[in-house]
């Protein structure tokens, strides 16, 4: 890299990164985006459902014209146990028109994205990583790479779930083990047709598998499984205390989730093509309360902690997304003012707060204390299997009403009917 000046330096080339530097060359400014990966999407890994309709203010007609895999028509949510689970199997064609949510693999998705900056003027530098921000006099004035001095207007970091960039400014701290959580994923291979058959899909409909319960051993977070269009994307997510305290490694865990008698007959007959391994951040609308801005610097995406786990949903790239458009707009402003003070930057905290991506954080701002719960991982899905066993299993005892096969159940499980109703109002709450 020479000593050269643009408007805007953009870190990481994910979601948030590319996002963002399409959006300021669009507006006219000079933009270089540094990516460390050999190339766009190279080091990145996601489950893989994307809530994009963001996405479509950005790139109009993005579902057509995106590598996205299945359009998610089918949402199943699952209490798993050794030999039994529980299922809520919700499918609804409404959310097809329009497109909510599909499934992506980051390598050619973030690919695509990079491209798009290109097109738009964005010098995209991939295979260069960036140690340091370049401070003058408390403004952050760009960023030095080896021996390497790039200068520039504005700094977005966008250097997802460890971002240095963040802790060298102050802005983050060394996360806590309660704040992350490990991911394990592997994408396995199916020709399309077993996939459509053995998911009940047609075309390009896809389904996601949120599970709880035995198929993490008990600990806490959960796994997924997403079709893709020949292939589907499954692993777990595991909240590195509760996996450290459980003194099992989460590729161990990652197997027993493959071997799940819920989950083998679904990839029976797979060949993996990938298998990897990426921190995530939980608690995610705690940490992002804190400031993100210094004067010439904006942190988005990942590296500012924004993401969102409900045990429903898990949502990391929309808000990506959603963070690099406020940045991007602040950005705008402060460089056609020429006002790159701490004032200029904070413009990004108002757009950020005034957009989806502030009011999901705070309305779910209580679900990471929610899924702190122990009985979520390890008693309710028994209790509801119970439950469900004395309706189902007709083994010549007299039948009894719901509530008294409910009651028996309860009696028999180590979960109170006071913490269960404390469980139920917590959910309703928090979620
Ligand atoms: C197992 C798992 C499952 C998930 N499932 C989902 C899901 O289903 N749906 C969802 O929406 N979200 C999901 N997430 C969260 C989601 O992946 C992230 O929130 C999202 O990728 C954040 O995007 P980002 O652009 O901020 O960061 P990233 O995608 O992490 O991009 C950061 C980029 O910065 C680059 N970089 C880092 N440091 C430097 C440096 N010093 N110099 C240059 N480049 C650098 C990296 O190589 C990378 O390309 C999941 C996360 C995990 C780990």
């Amino acid at each position: 890299m020479e000593d050269e000046a643009f408007d805007v330096v953009v870190v990481g080339a994910g979601i948030a990164g590319c996002v963002a530097a399409y959006r300021l060359a669009e507006a006219g400014h000079s933009v270089v985006l540094i990516e460390r990966g050999s190339a766009a999407g190279a080091k990145n890994l996601s489950g893989g459902v994307f809530y994009c309709r963001v996405m479509e203010q950005v790139f109009p007609g993005f579902v057509r014209r995106a590598p996205v895999e299945r359009v998610i028509t089918r949402n199943c949510i699952s209490m798993t146990n050794a030999t039994s689970a529980v299922t809520v199997d919700y499918r609804d064609e409404r959310l097809a028109e329009p497109v909510n949510a599909v499934t992506v693999l980051r390598a050619r998705l973030d690919s695509w994205l990079a491209e798009q900056c290109e097109e738009a003027g964005v010098m995209v530098m991939p295979g260069v990583r960036v140690d340091e921000l370049l401070l003058e006099g408390g403004q952050v004035v760009g960023v030095r790479a080896g021996d390497d001095e790039l200068r520039a207007r504005v700094v977005i970091a966008a250097d997802g779930v460890n971002s240095f960039l963040a802790r060298q400014a102050g802005i983050r701290p060394t996360e806590p083990l309660e704040n992350l959580a490990v991911g394990v994923k592997s994408v396995i291979r199916l020709p399309r047709e077993v996939i459509e058959e053995r998911f009940s899909l047609t075309g390009d409909e896809g389904v996601a598998y949120a599970m709880v319960g035995d198929c993490t051993q008990g600990i806490a977070g959960g796994a997924f499984l997403y079709t893709n269009t020949a292939s589907l994307s499954l692993g777990v997510v595991l909240r590195l205390d509760d996996l450290v305290a459980s003194g099992r490694s989460s590729s161990e865990v990652h197997d027993h989730l493959l071997a799940h008698p819920s989950v083998a007959p679904l990839i029976e007959g797979g060949e993996l093509l990938e298998y990897g391994c990426h921190l995530t951040i939980e608690g995610g609308p705690q940490m992002a309360r804190r400031d993100l801005t210094r004067p010439g610097l904006m942190v988005v995406g990942d590296a500012a902690g924004l993401t969102l786990n409900t045990g429903l949903t898990i949502r990391g790239m929309d808000l990506a997304a959603g963070s690099a458009i406020a940045a991007a707009t602040a950005a705008d402003r402060a460089l056609r003012s020429g006002d790159l003070s701490q004032r200029a930057m904070d413009v990004y905290r108002t757009e950020l707060d005034g957009s989806f991506v502030g009011a999901d954080l705070a309305t779910y701002a209580r679900a990471p204390h929610f899924l702190e719960s122990a009985l979520l991982y390890r008693d309710a899905g028994p209790l509801a299997a119970d439950v469900l066993h004395g309706v189902f299993d007709h083994d010549l005892t007299p039948r009894r009403h719901l509530v008294g096969t409910a009651r028996s159940a309860v009696k028999s499980s180590p979960v109170s009917a006071a913490q269960l109703a404390r469980l139920g109002l917590s959910a309703l709450r928090s979620l």
